[in-house]
């Protein structure tokens, strides 16, 4: 269907290189996008280029730390050297520090604000006069469950996601005028890397998660395959601002 055609188009995907990150990138790339990869671990970011190339793709990668102040821009002068112009935008790289708030450090806090909520608006704001000129564009960032929850072991990973969705809500309403399009996905939990590690260090969360997800299963990364697609393409012209749960119901019901 040409509403969901991504032909032409440049993505760029933070933490590209694997779990959720890797699985929406194939997903732009299967629609027709161009994909840089912009991921911290070299040797993950070989293997995507890899897969996304043996799937037909055009794909580079962009060594990204999240927490430097200039990776956004370092980024986004790659992805138009490489390719040109830039029209969408994923912010997906993130990480969690678990730890209760009385005990997590100053530095542990920064850590995670700067990888997942400053690191989300540097890009954006790197990104942005690039999708002025290509005529609009769109930014998709993820947030958590914790957008929407607490959790004693989360403070700060709690407050960046909460922060995506706000700092969306605020992209959204700015950048209306320039077509561009800015909304955030609220993944439940999915089995990636981040969640194996919870899974040894929380005895009993499988046992809850199933217990509560009326979908009755952990999420899969090419879960979010469709809805990057779909928040990339211009099927979703008119939605902007807006938190997308992916979470297999987990939201709606105590
Ligand atoms: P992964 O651990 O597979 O992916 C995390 C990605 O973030 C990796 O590519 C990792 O890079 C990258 N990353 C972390 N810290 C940095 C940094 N400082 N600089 C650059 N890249 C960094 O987990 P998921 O796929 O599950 O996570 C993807 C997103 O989804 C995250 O934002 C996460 O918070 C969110 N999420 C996931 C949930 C789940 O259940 N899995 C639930 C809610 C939200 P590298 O490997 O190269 O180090």
């Amino acid at each position: 269907m040409k509403a969901f055609d991504l032909s032409g188009k440049v993505a760029i995907v933070t933490g590209g290189n694997g779990g959720i990150g890797l699985a929406m990138a194939q997903g732009l790339a299967g629609a027709g996008a161009s994909i840089v990869v912009a991921g911290r671990n070299e040797q993950k970011n070989a293997a995507a280029v890899d897969a996304l190339g043996k799937a037909g793709a055009k794909a580079v990668s962009v060594p990204f730390e999240a927490t430097d102040e200039s990776a956004g821009r370092k980024t986004a002068d790659a992805a138009l050297q490489e390719f040109g112009r830039i029209d969408i935008l994923v912010n997906n790289a993130g990480t969690a520090i678990r730890k209760r708030p009385e005990d997590t450090s100053l530095a542990e806090w920064h850590q995670v604000m700067n990888t997942n909520l400053t690191s989300t608006f540097a890009c954006a704001q790197a990104c942005y006069p690039h999708m002025v000129k290509a005529g609009g564009g769109k930014v998709i960032s993820i947030g958590s469950m914790l957008s929407m929850f607490g959790s004693q072991f989360h403070a700060s990973y709690g407050a960046s996601k909460g922060g995506i969705v706000q700092l969306t809500r605020s992209l959204a309403a700015a950048w209306a005028k320039d077509n561009i399009q800015c909304n955030a996905l609220l993944p439940g939990w999915i089995d990636t890397e981040l969640t194996r590690r919870g899974r040894v260090e929380m005895p009993g969360l499988n046992e809850r998660v199933m217990a509560r997800t009326p979908a009755g299963r952990w999420g899969l990364p090419g879960d979010f395959a469709g809805i990057a697609v779909f928040l990339a393409s211009s099927a979703s012209n008119f939605i902007t601002g807006t938190a997308i749960p992916v979470d297999g119901g987990y939201s709606i019901q105590v």
